[in-house]
């Protein structure tokens, strides 16, 4: 007989659910990541925390331990940039002003996405996308991927973002989000730890980035993701040397949004290198 022991404990601090673009309400997904051997798990909505009760019931029943997380979306230098928020307080008035002022402006940039799709001869993805957002006042990107995945414009939702949603394609409406150095102070005032989500995404030169991680720190951000959805394994290990060159905690997360989206999902990525310090380990859980 043989018996399966994890020698690492999987902490997962980055996924989502319905509340923002997730495809899964908030207790299915908790229920997915235990199910594939999550036992630390950070429920992380773009710019929202409306998921977080009903999650944390379903860890408690699940009998693993839940991390409050929000991911707020950040306009740096005219690049969008994501920061985790863990551990956060969900009724924090600064956290929640500042998350309400982000959104304010999700709709009306919904109905501008609409308009260029329609004048690249696709009608009728406003209504579309917001049948796949149940939260309304999240209808982002992924909602009108879904969509234009539904009507055969495209194969599957990954593809929109080649062919429509991206700068210079049909659909892509740039957007002032948060101002970065606000995006972490509500962070640290709701009594959070900020965390700058798949620092691989952004396509930045290395000065953009030293400049990006001297911002973040000196807004009082901690940790950068580091093994996350987003990296290659190549960059688990780029994004690993500049955690400790810069003196930064690691984090560690899947970005699962969806089961079929093709992303990454539960259980699925390698631990975080044991020389790293992980954004966890002062957590008593
Ligand atoms: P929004 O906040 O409305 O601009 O939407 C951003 C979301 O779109 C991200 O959180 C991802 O879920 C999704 N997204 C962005 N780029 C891609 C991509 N290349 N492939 C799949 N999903 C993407
Ligand atoms: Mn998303
Ligand atoms: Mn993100
Ligand atoms: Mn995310």
């Amino acid at each position: 007989m043989s018996i399966a022991v994890p020698t690492v404990i999987d902490f997962d601090l980055h996924c989502h659910s319905t509340a923002s673009d997730g495809a899964l309400a908030p207790a299915a997904v908790v229920a997915r990541a235990a199910g594939q051997g999550v036992r630390v798990l950070a429920l992380t909505d773009h710019d929202e925390v409306s998921g977080l009760d009903e999650a944390r019931a379903a860890a408690r029943a699940a009998g693993i331990a839940f991390v409050d997380g929000v991911e707020i979306s950040v306009t740096w230098r005219g690049t969008t940039v994501h920061v985790v928020g863990l551990r956060i307080d969900p009724a924090s008035a600064a956290l929640l002003d500042g998350l309400a002022s982000v959104k304010s402006g999700r709709v009306a940039r919904a109905q501008r996405i609409a308009a260029e799709l329609e004048g690249a001869g696709i009608p009728g993805t406003f209504d579309g996308a917001l049948k796949y957002a149940e939260n309304r006042s999240m209808v982002g990107r992924t909602h009108f991927a879904r969509y234009l995945a539904e009507i055969g414009v495209v194969d599957e939702p990954k593809a929109a973002f080649r062919r429509f949603l991206v700068p210079g394609k049909p659909g892509y409406v740039p957007h002032e989000w948060a101002r970065l150095e606000d995006a972490v102070g509500w962070i640290c005032a709701a009594g959070g730890q900020a965390v700058l989500a798949h620092p691989g995404r952004y396509g930045l030169s290395a000065g953009a980035m030293d400049a990006l991680l001297a911002a973040f720190r000196a807004a009082g951000g901690v940790a950068i993701e580091v093994v996350t959805g987003s990296h290659s394994p190549d960059q688990y290990r780029q994004y690993a040397a500049m955690a400790e060159q810069h003196d930064f905690l690691a984090s560690r997360g899947s970005d699962f949004h969806a089961p079929d989206e093709g992303g990454a999902d539960f259980g699925r990525l390698p631990p975080l290198a044991v020389h790293l310090r992980p954004v966890w380990r002062d957590w008593v859980l």
